[in-house]
Formats: structure tokens, sequence, C-alpha cells
């Protein structure tokens, strides 16, 4: 074993960096708009229509539930860099770190523009168009 300074410190408690959810920051907003239309499964393959048995439920089976939260976690595991990149040099002046800034600003965006519109081509192809934009032009149908 080594010095007892590192035995500590390998046993001490890290700092935990954990930001609310998502759903709990914009609970007001997501009931008044939610990701797809109330009984209709988020999970893009499936896009099923359900009769939710919580106000909550955003998935008509378990297994719809796992693969859009391991899609979820794949999506998040290419945000996080380009994220994290892009607040480091927000503020920065013109050089190498404003450049790393704008790619990850511009990967962000592409990653997300990109990834709405195939969540929206796989839940078409199931032939029921409820993605959020044609929920909010009103246009939702079966
Ligand atoms: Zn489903």
């Amino acid at each position: 074993m080594g010095m007892q300074g590192q035995v500590l410190c390998a046993n001490a408690p890290a700092a935990h960096f954990d930001a609310e959810p998502f759903h709990v920051i914009a609970e007001s907003e997501l009931a008044a708009q939610p990701l797809v239309a109330v009984g209709v499964c988020l999970d893009p393959f499936c896009s099923a229509q359900f009769v939710p048995s919580r106000p909550w439920q955003r998935y008509c089976s378990a297994a719809c539930r796992k693969r859009d939260e391991a899609e979820f976690r794949r999506i998040g595991q290419k945000a996080a860099p380009a994220l994290l990149a892009w607040q480091m040099g927000r503020y920065a002046r013109p050089g190498p770190l404003a450049d790393l800034s704008r790619v990850g600003r511009n990967y962000y965006s592409r990653l997300a523009a990109d990834w709405l519109r195939d969540r929206r081509a796989r839940s078409s192809q199931n032939g029921r168009v409820v993605d959020i934009k044609s929920f909010q032009d009103g246009k939702a149908t079966e």
C-alpha cells in the first residue's frame, strides 16, 4: 500500500455533479407541450397508441422504455464532450479555444437536428405521425 494520504484520497467520497433532469426542470412546459402526444409511445420504433395507466407514462411497454432510454444514453454520450467544449470557450477570444467551442456548438446543433429528423422518420414509418412538429401544428394524425 502507498502513502496514507493516497489511501485516504482513494476512499474519500468523490464530489459528484448531478444536474436536475430535464423533465423536472421543464415539468410545467412538458405538461403543456409533451414531446409526443399523450397516449402515443415515445419510442419512435413503436409510436403505438396506448391508454396510459399513469398520467406521466410515456411508453406503452417496459421494452419500449428500455430501448428509448438506451438511445437517449447513446446520444447523450455523443453530445456531452461537445457541450463541454462549447461551454469552455463560449466567451474566449479568437484562438484555439474559441475554435474548439464553435465546433462543439456546431456538432451539438447538428446532432440535435439529425436526431430529431431521424426520430420523426422512424415514427412516421409506423404510419403514426404524431411527433412534436405535427403536434404543434395541430396536424397530429393516427
Ligand atoms: Zn411502445
